[in-house]
């Protein structure tokens, strides 16, 4: 019997979730609510007056989710500016980018409003047909790639970008307000133009696909060539899924390969990236300037050797194809780590 249950801690709300349910925060400060999403849309959101709708969706910690931007304009100081103008500017620069990598007809657009006379405010998510990124911080990576390498070099882009673009959004366990909701006593409802609010439409407007197991991974590494970090809060919260044994294991296989320098869980996935001290690419036949190298594990228990760099196609497309097993040792350790349950785990 599926229920709503609410909780005062996120660390609470991960340990009761079984199955196929989110986390969501409700009210500042906020209280949890784990339940499967029609649940949630009949018994919370239903109910409410509009103005006393006041959600967010939990980004949840290493868990794959679309591109998302924040902008806010505060009209009061900058009564000249448009935030559809910044948007303009914004998506330009992040379109140039994925309709570089990514046909133009698997990416769609959702713009949310919920400006007023006071505030601009405009939620952007973007959808790539298959594809999700492998969590926030990579989510994050990429808009401080698009920021350096594209907006950066335009000073007048550069200045309304750090203005307006709210780049602390990219940190672990975010709460982004949903479609239908308003900041708390504010009566600035988040809609989308042409867009009816319902079930459908709310749930096609959440950052973080509920599985993910089918979808690509885009994976982004910082524009120093490190691995993609969570920025904004010092906090760190690690589910119940994280494994100290198993990443002990990893690790140790990683040295075996060259000197470790991190580890990355995304348990929706059940993958792992071993990031390396290791410049020298096996796929470019030379050596990076910045970029390393990392294994991926895949949860069917084989690996591949990656390269950050996405420069030349021999780096991108190397590993992808030529997996080989992990050692015995860890194979057994991970069958018996995936009986556990992940969450979200499809069999409960
Ligand atoms: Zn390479």
């Amino acid at each position: 019997m599926s229920s709503v249950i609410r909780t005062h801690t996120l660390q609470a709300a991960y340990e009761c979730r079984k199955g196929l349910k989110k986390i969501y925060a409700q009210g500042v400060p906020c209280t949890y609510i784990v339940a499967r999403e029609k649940l949630f849309w009949d018994h919370c959101m239903g109910p409410l007056d509009p103005k006393e709708r006041c959600f967010f969706e939990v980004i949840e910690l290493d868990k794959p989710c679309h591109l998302y931007i924040d902008l806010d304009v505060d009209l009061v100081k900058y009564p000249m500016i448009d935030v559809h103008d910044v948007k303009d500017m914004v998506c330009g620069h992040i379109e140039s980018v994925l309709y570089d990598k990514f046909d133009k007809e698997d990416v769609s657009k959702i713009v949310a409003e919920s400006s007023n006379d006071k505030k601009g405010s405009l939620h952007i998510l973007y959808k790539i047909k298959g594809m999700v990124f492998a969590n926030n911080a990579h989510v994050g990576a990429f808009m401080r790639r698009i920021k350096k390498f594209k907006v950066d070099p335009i000073p007048q882009d550069k200045d309304i970008w750090q203005l307006f673009v709210d780049m602390c959004v990219y940190s672990r366990n975010r709460l982004f307000r949903m479609l239908g909701s308003t900041k708390l006593g504010e009566n600035r409802l988040k809609k989308v133009t042409d867009m009816h609010f319902n079930f459908n439409n709310w749930q096609l407007c959440q950052v973080q696909p509920l599985c993910a197991r089918n979808a690509e991974c885009i994976t982004v590494d910082e524009p120093d060539g490190s691995p993609a970090k969570y920025k904004g809060v010092a906090k760190v919260f690690m589910p119940n899924s994280y494994q100290p044994h198993m990443k002990k294991l990893l690790v140790e296989f990683g040295n075996s390969i060259a000197p470790v320098r991190g580890l990355q869980h995304m348990p929706s996935i059940r993958m792992w990236n071993i990031n390396l001290h290791q410049k020298k690419c096996p796929y470019k036949n030379g050596v990076h300037g910045k970029n390393t190298n990392y294994i991926l594990v895949y949860p069917n228990g084989t690996y591949s050797i990656r390269c950050w760099s996405q420069k030349l196609k021999c780096c991108r497309d190397g590993g992808k194809i030529n997996r080989k097993p992990l050692p015995d040792n860890i194979r057994q350790v991970m069958s018996t780590y995936d009986n556990f349950i992940i969450s979200p785990s499809i069999n409960n």
